[in-house]
């Protein structure tokens, strides 16, 4: 059985539930989710989290009764007068078109209209549990009335259920917006508006080793880096085509000198501006020109979550700009730099996704049927199997995304190589080739991170805070046991700084057990800890928090043993 079909029956029980408990409900819809289900409901009982037991108790009897889902059909007639009582069910109803069929399922003494499918008996449904309860607009339009929505999930067995509740459980605990402010790494302000990050100073100091890993990489891989600005004038989004398309997205343009100035959404015209500059000869392409690139876009208030959607954020942005000629070895390469990227930041579990030619799209049918040949043979070269989503694409060029998976096994999507057959035709971009002729270049967006902001998310919760050592802000700290040790304690710690290493020492007066445990909830990779005899003895007592305790070792040696890790990018 489909988890969906058995999620969306659980949604039944549930709305059966709640007009056993509550007769004067009105139901609007309680479709299945990726992780579970919804019902809406409207009532003038405010639901509370003691309610919600209630009604799981109501479903689990109905559970253990063996409901059957009964489906029968009716005129519209018909079933405007089943529905009298209930307006957002008959709005549901007028949104079935003429000559359809529509259909209701009856389970027990509850009937809803429906399109199905469902279980045949709620015997199928082996666990259900409901989670929380949330004000949610009809059809999530902040117009209209606001309903009750319960959200629940179900599962085919009691082992499934748990196993989910666990890792949401798990999931809670890594949360990057808790573990965020546990660990001061970033913030948000009311003063400065929703949605637009503060990247507070340990946070920053991950972002400093992301961006400088991040662009030694490029400059390592043949990539050149640009710098571009935050603003640009109308008439390059008019060509672009960014104010047709993509209005929504961009904010509204302040004014300088009488002419509009409008955030950039993307980096892409600033680059084709810098290509533009002058004439371009075939001999210098491929040109891989690569910026952190801040961008802004317009997100509802609603929609905004953490750093995972922001107002206004850095992508790690590169445009490739190549002849038909090397465009697969191109891609190929571009592939395998992404999968390098992420797996040097401890993402190992990745797949790539396939996104083809749409109905509507611009380009010629020979340049997209390269472009996905080119990306289906570097999948294949980097040993890789990807999914494909037919007519999934962008309607100016296809892609593939790779989707990471986490350490407690969720999907992130980090990577985006997206080939663009729109903006060289707006821009009239061209190059002189062999033949001193005039053609038009292949032109590929990509992003290895996606954003700086979002991939630091992830990062925060897929080490849940204990970040390897080469991003950790603090490396290691020593504690010395008493007040006079605390000045070679310092010596110490100016040696592993000169070293090149982050190292603080805890200079209060509290016992080692404090100290320690303050260390330990700052998820540092190293504790090192200075008694009398390891200051005689010209070592520390060395806690790793991969390892363990190691003992007392020379200074040196630790310095040696932390370069090792540092260098091989140890997660
Ligand atoms: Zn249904
Ligand atoms: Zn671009």
């Amino acid at each position: 059985m489909e988890l969906e079909t058995i999620r969306h029956s659980a949604a039944h029980l549930m709305a059966a539930a709640v007009k056993k408990l509550y007769p004067e409900t009105k139901f609007d819809i309680g479709p299945a989710t990726e992780n579970g289900f919804y019902y809406d409901f409207d009532m003038d009982h405010r639901l509370t989290v003691e309610d919600l037991a209630q009604i799981e108790k109501a479903m689990k009897k109905m559970l253990g009764g063996k409901v059957k889902f009964e489906r029968f059909e009716t005129t519209r007639e018909e079933a405007q007068k089943l529905l009298a009582d209930q307006p957002f069910k008959l709005e549901r109803l007028a949104d079935i078109p003429e000559g359809e069929a529509i259909s209701f399922y009856r389970s027990g003494d509850f009937i809803d209209l429906c399109r199905g499918p469902h279980v045949e008996s709620s015997a199928e449904i082996g666990a259900v549990k409901l989670l929380s309860v949330a004000g949610s607009y009809f059809r999530g339009d902040e117009n209209n009335k606001m309903l009750q929505r319960i959200y629940g999930t179900a599962f085919a067995t009691a082992e499934d259920l748990k196993e989910y509740l666990n890792r949401i459980e798990e999931a809670a605990k890594r949360d990057h917006r808790k573990l965020g402010t546990e660990l001061e790494l970033f913030g948000f302000s009311e003063q400065i508006g929703p949605g637009l990050v503060l990247w507070h100073p340990k946070g920053a100091m991950i972002r400093h080793l992301v961006e400088t890993a991040w662009k030694e990489e490029h400059y390592k891989n043949g990539y050149q880096l640009l710098y571009t600005p935050h603003i640009g004038q109308s008439i390059l989004w008019e060509t672009s085509g960014h104010l047709d398309f993509y209005h929504d997205g961009m904010y509204s343009p302040m004014q300088i000198d009488e002419k509009d100035y409008y955030a950039k959404p993307m980096n892409c015209p600033f680059h084709i501006e810098v290509y533009r500059s002058r004439l371009r000869s075939y001999r210098e392409l491929p040109l891989r020109w690569a910026e952190l690139g801040t961008v802004y876009r317009y997100e509802k208030s609603g929609s905004l979550h953490g750093l995972m959607r922001v107002r206004g954020f850095t992508q790690d942005d590169a445009h490739i700009i190549c002849t038909p000629e090397t465009i697969e070895e191109e891609i190929a390469e571009v592939l395998r730099f992404s999968l390098y990227i992420n797996r040097m930041f401890g993402f190992t579990d990745i797949k790539p996704y396939l996104a083809t030619r749409p109905a509507k799209a611009v380009g010629e049918p020979e340049r997209w049927a390269k472009a996905i040949d080119s990306l289906e043979k570097a999948v294949a070269k980097a040993g890789l199997e990807c999914e494909v989503d037919e007519g999934g694409g962008a309607f100016y060029g296809p892609k593939i995304d790779l989707k990471i998976k986490d350490a407690i096994g969720r999907e992130w999507q980090t990577t985006t190589i997206q080939f663009d057959f729109n903006l060289p035709e707006r821009f009239d971009m061209t190059y002189i080739g062999a033949d001193g002729q005039k053609h038009r270049p292949y032109m590929v967006h990509r992003a290895l991170l996606g954003s700086l902001e979002r991939f630091f998310g992830i990062l925060v919760e897929h080490y849940a805070g204990a970040f390897p050592l080469w991003l950790a802000p603090e490396q290691a700290r020593i504690l010395p046991v008493s007040d006079k040790l605390v000045d070679q304690a310092m010596a110490i710690r100016d040696e592993m700084r000169k070293a090149g290493f982050r190292v603080e020492v805890d200079p209060q007066a509290a016992g080692l057990g404090a100290k320690i445990r303050e260390a330990r909830s700052a998820r540092l990779p190293y504790i090192f800890v200075l008694g009398d005899r390891e200051a005689a003895e010209g070592t520390l007592a060395v806690r790793s928090r991969r390892e363990g305790e190691l003992g007392a070792m020379k200074i040196a040696e630790i310095i040696e043993k932390m370069k090792y890790e540092l260098e091989n990018k140890v997660n």
